[in-house]
């Protein structure tokens, strides 16, 4: 994803007006009155002065009943992942036309675009395919036009001609590549939540939304679990374009994605504690110990698409060693069968644990600043709280412990890391 930046042999630097880039999901236009909402904010924008464009998902739930559709008339067959692609990308056409539609009707000149009619070229791999370029000739023409315009998420178009798509919740992806081709100021994401909070607030009542959070923070938290899609923030960091994610259902201040210092709070040493309440666990008991057992028992796991998270591996003592890995809980039984039948490592038996939860308080600060883990340790061992794994990263402390801990040990967290407090 290196490739459309200026793609167009200079033609897409900075104009003389300031460019935005929004994004609109789903549930942001579910209905004719929300999409009248989203257009006022656009046309709020516009008004500043500003080359608004707005990329935007399909309404509510359509993606899925789509989805849904194909199922029902290929039955156990798979669909053909091309006339699938073609399938999805008209449930952001529909969004993308009403949109245009609606900033007319309020009196605003206005383009849908498709993907392919935005510049955006892509690999060939249907469902999940990579943006490689974007030409920004058509998107420069209609702004110089004083358009705004509204570019259908989540679609591209390959060298075949053919429409793809890039993933699930990919319209993020779209916009912020857009931004970064366009070298917009930033990219905005409306969305049904108002922002990045601290921890999820369902889990506390002292979770605080972020005015700020650093790129790879955000990498962090998303990966575990906060709900926003890491391949636009993998974007935003590697081309440095700051992504602001807000409430499309209020004028609340939300929260930016950035890579710089943080400069509006007194930057702390831990910003956020993620949650993955779905977690399962296999042990491989009385491994033979040897070279080559990590890559015997994970290979066959990998081939089967299964991805394993945190790995342990016991020093041997007897020449025998257990092996631990967590996996996502729905493949838990799956994995678990896997390890049983490969046949590359001799080993004793193989134990499936489930309902365990991953907890990590996560922070640029920490970064080989001592204590944070050992404070960690503590605050949980506190309030009674196991840890079953223990994982670190430079700006992360991840533990494994059982689900049913996972309210006490935020809490608990969140106190003592003062993460209701900005200072
Ligand atoms: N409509 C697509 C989906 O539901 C893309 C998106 O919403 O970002 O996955
Ligand atoms: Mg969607």
């Amino acid at each position: 994803m290196t490739g459309f930046v200026n793609s167009d042999g200079g033609n897409s630097g900075r104009g003389a007006r300031p460019v935005i880039v929004q994004k609109y999901g789903g549930s942001s236009l579910a209905d004719a009155g929300l999409i009248h909402n989203a257009a006022k904010r656009i046309c709020a924008r516009k008004d500043d002065g500003t080359d608004v464009i707005a990329v935007v998902s399909a309404m509510g739930e359509s993606t899925d009943e789509l989805i849904a559709l194909s199922q029902a008339v290929t039955g156990d067959s798979a669909p053909d992942p091309r006339e699938l692609d073609t399938l999805l990308s008209t449930g952001e056409l529909v969004s993308s036309t009403l949109m245009a539609m609606t900033l007319k009707a309020r009196g605003y000149d206005a383009i849908s675009l498709s993907g392919g009619q935005a510049g955006i070229r892509t690999d060939a791999v249907h469902g999940s395919a990579r943006i490689a370029d974007i030409k920004t000739d058509r998107l420069r023409r209609e702004l110089d036009k004083g358009r705004i315009v509204i570019v259908a998420g989540f679609q591209g178009l390959a060298d075949s001609g053919d429409i793809t798509t890039l993933g699930r919740g990919a319209s993020d992806t779209t916009a912020v590549a857009l931004a970064v081709a366009m070298q917009a100021d930033r990219c905005e994401i409306y969305t049904d939540v108002d922002g990045i909070y601290t921890t999820d607030p369902q889990l506390t009542d002292r979770a605080r939304k972020l005015a700020e959070i650093g790129f790879l923070e955000m990498l962090e938290m998303a990966v575990l679990g906060a709900k926003m899609n890491p391949r636009s923030i993998e974007l935003g960091y590697v081309y440095n374009m700051p992504i602001y994610v807000a409430s499309s259902f209020s004028n609340e201040p939300g929260t930016l994605i950035h890579g710089g210092e943080h400069t509006m709070e007194v930057r702390k040493a831990v910003t956020g504690i993620a949650v993955d309440s779905n977690v399962g666990k296999i042990t491989v008991r009385g491994v033979k110990d040897r070279p080559g057992i990590a890559a015997g028992l994970l290979q066959p796991l990998a081939d089967a698409g299964i991805s394993i998270d945190v790995i342990l591996q016991n020093t041997s003592s007897d020449g025998t060693t257990d092996f631990t890995f967590t996996v996502a809980q729905v493949d838990v039984d799956r994995a678990a069968e896997i390890a049983r039948n490969q046949t590359n490592v001799e080993f004793e038996e193989v134990v499936a644990g489930s309902d365990l939860a991953k907890v990590s308080i996560v922070g640029t600060g920490m970064e080989n600043a001592p204590g944070y883990a050992a404070r960690m340790f503590s605050t949980l061992a506190g309030v009674g709280v196991n840890i079953d794994m223990i994982t670190t990263s430079e700006i992360r402390i991840t533990t494994i412990i059982a689900r049913d801990q996972v309210q006490n040990a935020v809490r608990a967290l969140h106190d003592a890391f003062e993460l209701e407090k900005t200072e």
